[in-house]
């Protein structure tokens, strides 16, 4: 068995490549020719694998889709344009009116927007504390289908009771679907607690550059869909471990059409070679800073489960490589939170994470405005909460930033 870089780098090499090319090309193309009219409607029908649209299937996600596979240990995955497309599209295409699932309430804001308009559409989703499988359990009824959670949560760190709760839905039958973007592949992988289904934005530590979004779903081969009433008959072909993401690329990916681009897929797969090298300085300069800012007089609370004052933190130490890049913090009342931010020189003020600079964003402010005080308040988001998602600059140079910043 090979180290997780070494099969990352030569995953594309499996097959045989154009020209002996090291890198998959770029194949900017939406249909495909055949000689005999046989062949396509022999691809068209299943019996033979080969391209038909765009839409579907094109030769440089397939090798991305390839990658990925091998970075999380699973079956088969599809690419999709965004993160969101891939959650959305996945459960768009698995559950239906009058199914109910059970969510981690600590949730990524647009995936919690997008489980509320499916209640809105007949899809029943009741919101619980995953840290705990005790809550998840009570959620489960006769007509829930799945659960879905997050392994480090977006900006408070909770981390989901990964193994348990799949140990849950092992025994009852439900899907468990994982959103493992926050600790990537390289930290993490959801296989091995009997994930379902796995979840990356490639936007962010895959791709790793804030360069591309993308997104992707992953079959770990864990399930066995024959007892999930929800897949098509046409979609029963071969292994009943494949079902789920065979319905998920034929139905949803044709049905909603939110594909990623052979470009996007492109940049998706340079960045992911340096995944693991990324994430390890990432995880190392977070620590860093957290150590910093915790034992700083100036500094009310700092979130991290590399802290073992973390809730989790012995959850995270035993399922994680690394603690991972993201973490928040909470100032002193008599600090004031633009006078601070704005003093910062190297950290940027910005949205997103898994950069490769360090990004700082003021939480409520931002990303939790539209829910107003009262929500950010039942959540744990404090007024002052600062989200940091480290980078791969020297460590000195974000420390003395931070330390100027506070002076
Ligand atoms: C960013 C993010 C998403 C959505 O990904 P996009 O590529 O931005 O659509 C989903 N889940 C988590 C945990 C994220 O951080």
């Amino acid at each position: 068995m090979k180290g997780f870089t070494t099969k990352v780098v030569h995953n594309d090499r499996q097959d045989s490549i154009e020209h002996g090319s090291l890198h998959k090309p770029i194949h900017a193309n939406v249909a495909y020719g055949y000689e005999d009219a046989r062949d396509l409607a022999a691809v068209f029908q299943g019996e033979k694998s080969g391209y038909s649209y765009g839409r579907q299937l094109n030769p440089t996600i397939s090798a991305l889709e390839s990658k990925i596979t091998t970075m999380e240990d699973g079956v088969a995955s599809v690419c999709f344009g965004t993160g969101m497309a891939a959650i959305g599209t996945t459960l768009f295409s698995l559950l239906r009116s009058g199914d109910h699932m059970v969510s981690s309430a600590f949730l990524f804001g647009n995936t919690n927007s997008l489980f509320n308009t499916f209640g809105k559409m007949g899809i029943g989703v009741s919101f619980v504390d995953a840290t705990s499988v005790d809550a998840v359990a009570d959620a489960v009824t006769e007509n829930t289908r799945l659960v879905f959670v997050e392994t480090i949560a977006n900006p408070r760190t909770q981390i989901a009771d990964l193994r348990q709760i799949g140990e849950l839905c092992t025994q009852r039958g439900l899907v468990y679907v994982v959103d493992n973007t926050m600790t990537s592949p390289y930290l993490f992988q959801p296989k091995t607690v009997g994930a379902s289904l796995i979840i990356n934005s490639l936007t962010k530590y895959i791709g790793g550059h804030g360069n591309v979004l993308g997104g992707a779903v992953t079959e770990t081969g864990c399930y066995d869909w024959s007892v999930f009433p929800n897949i098509y008959p046409e979609y029963q072909l071969g292994e009943a471990t494949k079902w789920g993401i065979t319905q998920t690329r034929k139905k949803g990916l044709r049905d909603l059409g939110a594909s990623l681009g052979p470009e996007a897929a492109h940049h998706v797969a340079i960045g992911a070679e340096t995944l693991a090298l990324r994430v390890q300085r990432q995880s190392e300069n977070a620590m860093a800073m957290c150590e910093f800012l915790h034992a700083h007089p100036m500094i009310k609370k700092v979130y991290y489960p590399g802290l073992t004052e973390h809730p989790q933190h012995r959850r995270a130490a035993e399922l994680f490589r690394a603690f991972g890049g993201l973490f928040s913090f909470e100032l002193q009342s008599d600090v004031d939170l633009w006078e601070f931010l704005n003093r910062l020189q190297v950290i940027v003020k910005s949205s997103n994470l898994g950069d490769n600079r360090t990004l700082a964003i003021p939480v409520a402010h931002t990303i939790y405005f539209e829910m107003g005080p009262e929500r950010r308040a039942s959540m744990g988001i404090d007024e002052s909460l600062i989200r940091i998602s480290s980078g791969i600059e020297d460590s000195e140079d974000l420390l003395a930033d931070l330390s100027a910043a506070l002076n």
